[in-house]
């Protein structure tokens, strides 16, 4: 058996949260809702009856992301966060393995390995641009590219994805951190029937801890979905809420300027050790866990290939202030 790396890691961490100040490990956004937003959504939350069953396939919030994104309501499925989906996007297709491009995401290999399917790697090259995916897609399920790519936050190239949908197999683009790159890959569903693109409300918009993400895709394979997926799993809470955030888009916009603007401050601070980063994350080559944790500032420890590396959610203002004395301290620490 194995088990889902997010739980081990994250697990120690939840037993000490009270004595920590500083998150910066998960890439949560800094802020929860204006205050004044979050009551007008409590009002709204208080007229739904609790007693009803939702919408069998979500299809009031299908209908708003549909119109939001410019597609059809037949080609988005919703599920309880993007992670939810991704092993129905796997048992859909045919193949013995999945491919990967490591370093990336790694609930793709855990949801693969927990279906008994094997994970094929084709790893990035050393600044982390795709390899020959190409020559690994013969009896492959599905490719999985994160673009911009966790942990290391760049941004995977347009000919490149291209040129691997063109070999006709499923690929899934996890665009988890689009709004902070500003430049999408979801006009390429108009070309190709076999890319499927992951979003979250996680991230930009802030609403990690109500758990909704979506799939836009051909109808085909949107249907192939709701076919093997439970029914009424969406809850009326979270979809009314994610819901009022996409009719106060300009919110998240808002948002994404300032953790836009926080990011590019602090890697040129650190622009010698600070990989560039489309995301709301920086990657740096510094291996400063267990110094940054000591001063109450938590952050994600890297390994395997990336060994001696964090990766750092931009926070607050005050939350990178924070992080950058700190951080400072270090450096000067191991220059001299
Ligand atoms: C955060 C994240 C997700 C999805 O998170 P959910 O909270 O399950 O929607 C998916 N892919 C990547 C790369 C992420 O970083």
């Amino acid at each position: 058996m194995r088990f889902n790396p997010l739980v081990e890691k994250f697990k120690s961490y939840t037993t000490v949260k009270g004595s920590y100040g500083i998150w910066l490990n998960k890439n949560e956004n800094p802020f929860d809702l204006p205050p004044e937003f979050k009551w007008k959504v409590l009002k709204e939350l208080e007229k739904i009856p609790f007693n009803r069953y939702p919408h069998i396939t979500a299809d009031p919030l299908r209908e708003k992301l549909a119109v939001f994104l410019g597609v059809n309501i037949d080609n988005v499925v919703v599920g309880n966060g993007s992670d939810d989906l991704i092993p129905y996007i796997i048992k859909i297709f045919d193949g013995d393995h999945i491919v990967i491009s490591s370093p990336t995401f790694e609930m793709y290999s855990f949801y693969a390995a927990l279906e008994g399917i094997e994970v094929v790697d084709v790893p990035m090259d050393e600044r982390f641009n795709l390899g020959n995916i190409e020559d690994h897609v013969e009896g492959a399920r599905a490719v999985f590219i994160c673009s911009p790519n966790s942990p290391t936050g760049n941004v995977h190239s347009r000919e490149k994805i291209i040129s691997i949908l063109e070999t006709g197999v499923p690929v899934v683009l996890d665009e988890a951190y689009v709004e902070f790159c500003g430049s999408s890959n979801m006009d390429l569903l108009q070309r190709f029937d076999n890319l499927i693109i992951l979003r979250t409300l996680s991230k930009a918009f802030g609403l990690a801890g109500i758990r909704v993400g979506y799939a836009v895709a051909s109808e085909e394979i949107i249907n192939r979905i709701l076919r093997i997926k439970s029914p009424f799993s969406m809850n009326v809470l979270s979809m009314k809420i994610a819901e009022m955030m996409l009719e106060n888009y300009e919110i998240v916009e808002d948002r994404v300027r300032f953790i836009v603007a926080e990011r590019e401050r602090l890697w040129k601070r650190f622009a010698d050790v600070a990989f560039p980063s489309e995301a709301n994350f920086l990657l740096f080559r510094a291996d400063a866990y267990e110094f940054l944790l000591n001063r109450g500032i938590v952050v994600r420890q890297l390994s395997g290939r990336l060994k001696g590396m964090i990766r750092v959610t931009i926070g607050s203002k005050e939350e990178n202030d924070e992080f950058i004395r700190a951080f400072e301290e270090y450096l000067d620490g191991i220059r001299c």
